[in-house]
């Protein structure tokens, strides 16, 4: 947790509690992250939310899609790189296996970067363009 607050931006993640909750409705009301939160377990929701609570914006989540004029929905304000749907399946890690055959020269672990999981409806998260 110190980490992830350390890492963040020291700015507000929203302008006010309307962006913050249609964000976290859009995006965490179905991410396996904040799942014990949503069934009870308040203290084991996602600690990104608790970092943005604290007036802080943290780095895992980007700029989601604006339009020419720079505005954006309140559900695609950002891109959250840790979302991965409750339903997506198991959570733990399955990396890659080797190819049969290759000898692993270096140890793949530290290259391998934050995968970025498909949203469920990408149409929700277009900019504005209203
Ligand atoms: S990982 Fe991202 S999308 Fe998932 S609950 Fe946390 S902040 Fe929300």
């Amino acid at each position: 947790m110190d980490a992830l607050f350390d890492a963040a931006l020291d700015e507000p993640a929203f302008s006010n509690s309307d962006e913050g909750l249609g964000w976290t409705e859009a995006n965490c009301s179905t991410c396996v992250h904040d799942r014990p939160a949503r069934t009870g377990d308040g203290l084991g929701g996602c600690p990104l939310i608790l970092v943005s609570l604290m007036g802080r914006r943290p780095v895992e989540w980007l700029d989601g899609p604006r339009d020419e004029r720079g505005r954006y929905s309140m559900a695609g304000q950002y891109l959250c790189v840790e979302y991965r749907h409750e339903d997506d399946g198991p959570t733990d890690p399955r990396p890659v296996p080797d190819p049969p055959g290759q000898l692993e020269l270096f140890p793949r672990g530290p290259y391998e970067g934050v995968r970025m999981w498909l949203r469920p409806n990408p149409a929700l998260f277009s900019a504005v363009s209203r």
